[in-house]
């Protein structure tokens, strides 16, 4: 097995600001970051091994030179972690699923979030209220927010998956680790009338009401969520917290790899020093391969079943 720890990708956001320091990055200062890209092969915020034998190198790079290594998963590096820490809301939008990304030559996006702080009484804009395809474009054209959107409560440790066609969006100071398909298509549809360099942002109605599932699709919420939180043919999540566990991570699904990212605590990780925000990539794993976490850490660990 092949460990290597990755340095993030900080993206500027309109709704940023500067607490990722609190989630473990040093990022620049006085910019409002919004995300870090922390497990990312994707060129609008690429990441780069800080150890090892790639050290330097991209995780594009490292993946489509050393496929053997990955499964022999082939295409494009297909997962994208990033922590955010909005200050301000995010924009309302939607992603497509894969019929309908095809015009963009892309992927559709799943996308999921564990919810890692947020204050008291936060709420997550997670779905909608049209039972028609007409209604929702009326309710769009005349701006009926309150009543379109739904709002569903969440805490610390929470778990949501953001299936393609639901409408979306983080509020502010709720800070997510989001697990998503490395693609970058969203369509959004509503930005709260911001403007970002003297200029609203690009709407995209037309594409959201196509992309929209109507009626919306259930609620799907996990409180609490811990061990095997979720897995599909995107992806799967677990949440290895060392209070709980005594055994070293075995893998649970076939995989080719795993992304490690810590979210809370100091310890170690095959002996290597974890603080909280590091992240890391595990490849050339066989059947016996497991991580022994130790110290006091809570870790999400992620992948893509084969
Ligand atoms: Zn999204």
């Amino acid at each position: 097995m092949n460990i290597f720890k990755i340095n993030p990708s900080f993206s500027e956001r309109v709704w940023g600001g500067q607490k990722l320091n609190s989630m473990g990055y040093n990022i620049p200062k006085d910019k409002k970051i919004g995300e870090a890209w922390v497990i990312s092969a994707h060129e609008n915020g690429m990441g780069f091994a800080a150890e090892g034998i790639w050290k330097g190198k991209s995780v594009k790079e490292i993946f489509e030179s050393n496929r053997t290594l990955f499964g022999n998963v082939q295409g494009s590096f297909p997962l994208l972690v990033k922590i955010l820490t909005p200050e301000q809301n995010l924009s309302v939008q939607v992603h497509p699923n894969d019929e309908l990304a095809k015009k963009h030559n892309d992927f559709g996006k799943p996308e999921s979030w564990y919810v890692l702080d947020c204050p008291d009484n936060a709420k997550l804009i997670y779905g909608h209220t049209a039972k028609t395809k007409k209604e929702l474009a009326e309710m769009i054209e005349k701006d009926q927010w309150k009543e379109l959107l739904v709002e569903v409560p969440v805490k610390k440790g929470d778990f949501l998956y953001v299936p393609p066609g639901k409408i979306h969006a983080v509020t502010p100071n709720v800070v997510v680790y989001e697990l998503q398909r490395s693609s970058d298509i969203t369509y959004r549809v509503y930005d709260y009338g911001r403007l970002e360099n003297g200029k609203p942002r690009k709407l995209h109605i037309e594409d959201t009401i196509v992309s929209t599932t109507v009626p919306d699709t259930n609620i799907a919420i996990i409180n609490n969520a811990t061990k095997l939180i979720h897995s599909n043919e995107y992806f799967s999540l677990y949440l290895y917290e060392t209070s709980k566990e005594t055994k070293p991570f075995k893998l649970i699904e076939k995989t080719g790899w795993l992304q490690i990212t810590v979210i809370e605590g100091t310890g170690k990780i095959n002996g290597v020093d974890y603080i909280l925000g590091d992240c890391s990539i595990a490849c050339d794993l066989n059947e016996s391969s497991s991580l022994d976490i130790t110290g006091n850490l809570k870790v999400l660990i992620s992948w893509i079943k084969l």
